[in-house]
């Protein structure tokens, strides 16, 4: 069950072409843990075990209050704070040879859904470089994508280069980095729609294109890969 929640076949990550595909993948991956965490898993005390040495990041501990009432995040929280009490907040928690190895400093920076997400998205990324060269009919759907943005496109970008043949690799490459400059050239032309719908000469205007009136977060998510709440 814990592991079948986070498989996904990986054409279907890209068959919907409405946002970057990778964004879309761990939109998927990470839904599907913080419910699963505050869901079925609230029963597994293995997965306890591990939420109560990790914790959440700020990003996790609020998604997970909004899916679901403050009870189910109040009980993992309440064997966290006593994992923290004894092992992390305390003279040996604190003081360690390597600071950045002491329990207290790792403690602060894992989160159980981030560790699990990342560690998916790492193996699901090498199985799309492996489609990618082997199935042709891949190759065009990954070509037909709507976008990909730019944390992603400088992630692909790096890892095809130990990932994926030589010969296939410029392909690969320039691919993505078409698939990233079309669409900043679409933002910045939106974007600069927008500046100019405030100046005075065009206040008769109005504003009709959702493309142009949603540009600035499009371009926060473009450039950071998250998409700022209204
Ligand atoms: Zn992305
Ligand atoms: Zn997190």
């Amino acid at each position: 069950m814990r592991d079948s929640i986070y498989t996904i076949p990986i054409s279907e990550v890209f068959e919907p072409k409405t946002e970057c595909p990778i964004c879309h993948l761990f939109h998927i991956l990470e839904d599907r843990c913080v419910e699963y965490i505050t869901g079925a898993a609230m029963m597994e005390p293995d997965v306890r075990i591990e939420t109560n040495r990790s914790g959440f990041c700020f990003d996790h501990y609020s998604m997970m209050l909004k899916k679901r009432n403050r009870l189910s995040v109040a009980l993992i929280l309440e064997s966290h704070l006593d994992h923290i009490f004894s092992d992390v907040l305390t003279k040996s928690g604190l003081s360690s040879f390597a600071k950045s190895k002491s329990p207290a400093e790792k403690s602060l920076k894992s989160c159980y859904v981030c560790d699990t997400v990342n560690s998916v998205m790492d193996s699901m990324l090498s199985n799309t470089f492996k489609l990618w060269e082997k199935e042709r009919d891949f190759r065009k759907l990954y070509s037909e994508q709507k976008y990909i943005c730019m944390p992603h496109a400088v992630e692909l970008i790096n890892r095809a280069q130990s990932q994926i043949g030589k010969k296939n690799i410029r392909e690969f490459c320039d691919t993505t980095l078409s698939l990233s400059r079309n669409y900043l050239e679409s933002l910045k032309s939106d974007v600069t729609s927008f500046c100019r719908s405030f100046d005075y000469r065009n206040a008769n205007e109005p504003l009709n294109s959702p493309e142009i009136k949603n540009s600035v977060e499009r371009s926060v998510s473009f450039l950071t890969s998250k998409y700022p709440s209204k």
